[in-house]
Parts: C-alpha cells; structure tokens; sequence
C-alpha cells in the first residue's frame, strides 16, 4: 500500500487506475502521516523533503517525487517503486477514493439503470461500482486516451532503461 501526499493528487488518481492501492492520510499533520504509514506497513509517497527525510529516520520505507510535472512524476514512481506498468486500466480501486471497484451483474445493471447515461448503455456493456462512494465506471472515452498516456510513459521508460545500459 502507498500512503500519498495531498499534493500529489493526479498521481494518485493514474495510480488507482492503474490498479495500484494509494490510499491518504487521515491527517496533514506529518507525524500523524508517518505513524500512519507505519501502522499500514505502507510505503510514503511524498513530495515534502523534509518528511521524507523524518519518515526515513523513523524506518518508513519513502518514495520521494521530485519532479512538479504529472508524467515524470509516474516516472520517478514506477522507477523507485520498482512495479511493472499494466498496458491499461485495471479496474480495481475507485479513482476517486480508492475504494474496491464491483463488476455489476446484468441484474445489477438493470437496478443501477438511471445512474448510466441511455448513450453509454448502448455502447458498453461492462461496468463497476464502487463498493465505497458507489460511482459507476466504464470503459468511457477517456479510456483510449489513459491507455496511449501508458504507451508513452512505458517508451519513456524504456529510453531512460537502454540509456543505462
Ligand atoms: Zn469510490
């Protein structure tokens, strides 16, 4: 589990969508987050020199994102985290709060039927809800583009890579 800094909230949102659990803290009080991420077993991703150095000195395992642009940011992410880059979404956690994301029913679909869109109904046939904040997700017109955000990003990566070779 990845405990977040507040400021980093679109890198928590690609994370989530990448199947990847990034949870905040309850609090913006840095003792507060460091004791919470020790009591997650979590791994401290900020932004904040110096909690990251308070969090070291304290054993937390810290991620620290340097860069203040969203693609190297993710970069620097999958880089010091060492995770493999899926080629799509995963739909697992809620972008929005991380909650765990349900595959409906056909039955469910039915049920949940005004909350869906009549056009998108027509055109997609899978969907998820959070079990937390019950927003409905499916494979919408952002998808294409999350998906060609991840090409990019693995090219990128792949360049840095051979470069250290
Ligand atoms: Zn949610």
């Amino acid at each position: 589990m990845y405990v977040m800094d507040i400021m980093l909230k679109k890198l928590t949102r690609w994370l989530r969508i990448l199947g990847i659990n990034a949870v905040y803290p309850p609090s913006e009080d840095d003792d507060i987050i460091i004791e919470y991420a020790m009591k997650k077993n979590g791994v401290l991703v900020t932004s904040d020199k110096e909690m990251s150095h308070k969090a070291e000195n304290k054993g937390v395992r810290v991620i620290f994102i340097q860069s203040q642009c969203f693609d190297n940011q993710l970069i620097e992410f999958v880089e010091k985290a060492g995770v493999e880059l899926p080629n799509e979404p995963i739909e697992r956690y809620c972008p929005i709060c991380n909650g765990k994301l349900i595959r409906l029913t056909d039955q469910q679909i039915l049920t949940f039927r005004e909350k869906i869109p009549p056009k998108v109904s027509k055109y997609n046939k899978i969907f998820w809800m959070c079990d937390s904040c019950t927003r409905i997700y499916w494979k919408g017109t952002h998808y294409d583009e999350i998906v060609s955000k991840i090409k990019e990003i693995k090219r990128t990566l792949k360049k840095e890579e051979n470069k250290r070779v």
